[in-house]
């Protein structure tokens, strides 16, 4: 099939399109379980394969996939047709970025595939699980096992020959109960990233039933509990809700394609404009932030993006200032020439498709905070004179353009004068981005810094699902309203 591939793309070339890329997936297999009070809720497997073709010409992209590999002349014939179509109707010309012709491979790291795990071991854990959160107080028990296991072979008209083996795991477990009012409260637990392997030896029973038996605790502790007070305090997020407020108000507000707005009619755009790069103070002097797809097993990291191009650890906020964005090989080009200088070197290797019938966008790598100098959790709420602690996503809400947010959490722990009072519930708080990082006041150390996966980041239309991570200190920012 390679070779089939190499002699379209050439005999394309021949043709006169400018760029030519193909992306075989020879096998996609997801396996996902979910249990729901004890009872198994779901248990589906799929496999499927296919081939995407891109083709460039005069400046316009055409695209064709199909499951079918019977007429594989025809599947690239067929897009590039839908390029010559295109290219009657271009807007702006589409131009590539540079990049290096490469011979190579990656693999994710897993030592036990979970596709050689037997159904019945998969289930016997989910009941496991679910016995653990049978407890006094709990009113309802979630448990879920995703798999995906996948292979890519991508080759392109400049030479690169690139082949991708893929591995993902991912579960959370979560329970819910009512207060003396009915009101109900929720607390989860989601796989973080454990080790430098992510097969079935993730699915670790001990991590999980130390899990399990918290979220119980924090959950009935919030049912007791009183009420969020409505007034403004310093804020301390721990990785659990650090993470959503990375990727809502800096990772996407950060998509390069989204900067130049091609997602106003779906998924927005960004209050960030190309002038405010290399000027912007996005947040305090402690705020450095990167798009780190070279982190060891996250589902952000695949080794090269669906243009060819290496994973890369770029910084995209330096000690508080704006210095890059996530972007692939056409938006650089696009952007430097819009803004008539040179702001982006090169693509920073983050162009991904959610399968082979997809054309790859702009995705978030693994976007991190760098850990800061302020010490353990301990010594930040030490320091902490006012404040409350904050911990998992309930419910958010993010302007259109990613200038403001609201975050609703499953828990909160008041502290004051330097010691954690007591939990509260309906915890919530809120900000404008820019002012909110620039009120950022103390970053954890790496005793703090965790890995958290986020399974289904949607984007694009069609829309496509991504998975990616975030590595995320505790942190402290001041004056934020919180309660309401
Ligand atoms: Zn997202």
């Amino acid at each position: 099939m390679l070779k089939q591939m190499q002699q379209q793309i050439e005999r394309l070339k021949a043709q006169g399109a400018t760029y030519v890329d193909a992306r075989w997936y020879p096998f996609e297999e997801t396996n996902a379980l979910s249990m729901w009070n004890g009872n198994l809720k779901n248990a589906t497997s799929a496999r499927e394969s296919g081939m995407g073709i891109r083709v460039l010409y005069k400046g316009a992209w055409g695209f064709s996939a199909s499951s079918d590999l019977g007429d594989v002349t025809g599947l690239f014939d067929k897009a590039f047709d839908n390029a010559r179509v295109a290219a009657e109707r271009v807007t702006f010309p589409v131009r590539l970025a540079e990049k290096d012709a490469l011979q190579a491979k990656f693999e994710s790291p897993c030592r036990l595939n979970p596709f050689d795990v037997p159904l019945a071991e998969k289930i016997a854990f989910l009941k496991e699980m679910d016995e653990k959160m049978n407890q006094e107080g709990v009113f309802q028990r979630f448990g879920d096992l995703t798999f995906v296991r996948k292979q890519i072979v991508f080759v392109d008209s400049e030479g690169s020959e690139i082949e991708k083996l893929i591995t993902e795991v991912f579960s959370s477990l979560q329970v819910a109960g009512l207060d003396d009012q009915g009101e109900m409260f929720e607390r989860k637990y989601r796989l973080d990233r454990q080790g430098d392997s992510r097969g079935w030896e993730s699915i670790d029973r001990q991590l999980f039933s130390e899990n399990a038996e918290r979220i119980v605790r924090e959950m009935n502790q919030v049912r007791a509990a009183e009420a969020c007070p409505k007034e403004d305090r310093s804020v301390i997020l721990l990785p659990g809700i650090m993470f959503l407020q990375t990727h809502e108000t800096i990772g996407h507000a950060l998509e390069l394609d989204r900067i130049l707005g091609y997602e106003l009619a779906y998924a927005g755009g960004s209050f960030v404009t190309l002038n405010d790069f290399g000027k912007l103070r996005y947040g305090s002097p402690k705020l450095t932030a990167r798009a780190n797809a070279t982190l060891p097993n996250s589902p952000g990291s695949f080794g090269y993006d669906d243009d060819g191009v290496p994973a890369q650890d770029n910084v995209l906020i330096d000690k508080g200032i704006l210095v890059g964005a996530i972007t692939g090989r056409q938006m650089v080009e696009e952007a430097n020439a819009k803004s008539r200088r040179e702001i982006f070197k090169g693509s920073s290797g983050a162009n991904r498709a959610t399968s082979f019938y997809r054309v790859p966008i702009e995705r978030m790598t693994n976007i991190n905070i760098d850990p800061g100098t302020d010490g353990s959790l301990d010594d930040i709420v030490r320091n902490t004179e006012k404040g409350i602690i904050l911990d998992g996503d309930r419910s958010w809400s993010i302007g259109s353009n990613r200038e403001q947010f609201h975050f609703a959490n499953e828990i909160g722990w008041l502290v004051e004068d330097g010691q954690v009072t007591k939990v509260v519930k309906n915890a919530t708080y809120k900000g404008d981005t820019v002012k909110f990082w620039n009120s950022l006041s103390a970053v954890g150390d790496e005793s703090t810094w965790k890995v958290e996966f986020v399974e289904n980041c949607g984007k694009g239309q069609p829309n496509q699902i991504m998975q990616l991570g975030h590595g995320v200190p505790v942190c402290r920012f001041d004056n934020v309203r919180i309660g309401e």
